[in-house]
């Protein structure tokens, strides 16, 4: 391998490839040279275990023999190009030379590339790089359509996805899951005072603050102007109320100045809505609603507050809703 070779192969660290084979022998050499070459590698050794692994969502890259058990290597891929979760796994089809036929099938079968028998581990790893470009532009796309071109948090599309789907989880599995409100106080007085620049400053380290308050499996979406929201899967109402309060602290703790050193003092309302143990059908829209009517009674009663869904009727609602 050259260095030039090499250095481009190490900057495929982020790529996973699983290689399916039958053939144990063929599966060790093609599985070293693939993880010789800086990729993270699964194996299996027939489809159906293959299509297991590619539901996962973790695979970039198919590797895959044919002949591979009694589901074909090109069966799987029909399978995997069908499936909207994993149709843009780039899938690389090993055929035996004078196969033609099977070529052209593997093609037709979705399949993005193909190598031939015997495989030569040199164009085997230039295939991978190229197929590697492909995965990283793709995964680049992805994350643009995904996310707020101001302050990096989920937009709102990527968001509502994230919801509709952690509902599903949290009503299939009986597990909590809350989401928090947040809309920044006086926003429009900020801009209007310190200029919209400024304003725009706000917004992104507030999204940054809130960012530090969160655990690997919240999101943090931005659903508008300055109002943000935030998924907690897992937690319940009075959790989630702990953290809205660390949000709320964390804003308030930020130190914001204009370029001409004026402080830009930021405070947010939060409105905090649980799904409740035993509901049959969370509705993602309903759970949203409920935390915006919440929202609202933090506005209402004074602002920079955490409130909690249903807290009105509870007796220590005034400890729990005031803030600071
Ligand atoms: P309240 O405390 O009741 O929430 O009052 P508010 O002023 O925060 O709410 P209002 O809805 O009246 O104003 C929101 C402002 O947010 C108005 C709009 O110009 C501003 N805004 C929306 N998007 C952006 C943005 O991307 N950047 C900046 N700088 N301002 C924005
Ligand atoms: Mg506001
Ligand atoms: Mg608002």
């Amino acid at each position: 391998m050259t260095s030039a070779d090499f250095q481009t192969d190490l900057s495929s660290e982020a790529i996973s490839v699983l290689i399916c084979e039958s053939s144990s022998v063929q599966l060790r050499i093609l599985s070293e040279a693939v993880q010789q070459a800086g990729y993270s590698v699964q194996t299996a050794n027939n489809a159906e275990d293959s299509l297991k692994l590619l539901n996962l969502g973790t695979v970039d890259i198919f590797l895959t023999g044919i002949e591979v058990g009694a589901v074909s290597g090109l069966e799987a891929c029909w399978s995997l190009k069908a499936n909207t979760e994993t149709e843009s796994v780039y899938t690389i089809v090993i055929t035996a030379s004078g196969e033609d036929r099977r070529l052209e099938e593997s093609l037709d079968a979705g399949a993005d590339d193909f190598i031939r028998k015997p495989v030569n581990m040199t164009e085997l790893r230039a295939r991978l790089r190229a197929a590697s470009r492909l995965v990283r532009m793709q995964k680049q796309f992805k994350r643009l359509a995904e996310t707020d071109a101001l302050t990096g948090a989920a937009n709102r599309r990527a968001f509502m996805q994230y919801l509709e789907l952690r509902a599903e989880s949290a009503t299939r599995d009986d597990i909590p899951l809350s989401v928090i409100m947040i809309d920044l106080d006086h926003f429009k007085a900020i801009n209007d005072t310190h200029g919209h620049a400024a304003g725009d400053t706000v917004l992104i380290q507030t999204v940054q603050a809130v960012q530090d308050c969160l655990r690997d499996n919240d999101m943090l979406g931005r659903l508008g102007g300055e109002e943000f929201c935030v998924i907690l899967p897992g937690a319940g109402l009075f959790s989630a109320g702990i953290a809205a309060e660390r949000i709320r602290a964390a804003v308030e703790s930020m130190t914001i100045s204009t370029d001409e050193g004026v402080k830009v003092p930021v405070t947010a309302s939060l409105g905090v809505a649980s799904l409740n143990n035993g509901d049959l059908i969370c509705a993602p829209d309903v759970l949203l609603q409920t935390a915006d009517a919440a929202l609202y009674r933090a506005k209402d009663t004074g602002r920079n507050k955490v409130w909690l869904d249903g807290a009105e009727e509870q007796d220590d609602a005034p400890q729990q809703q005031q803030a600071g």
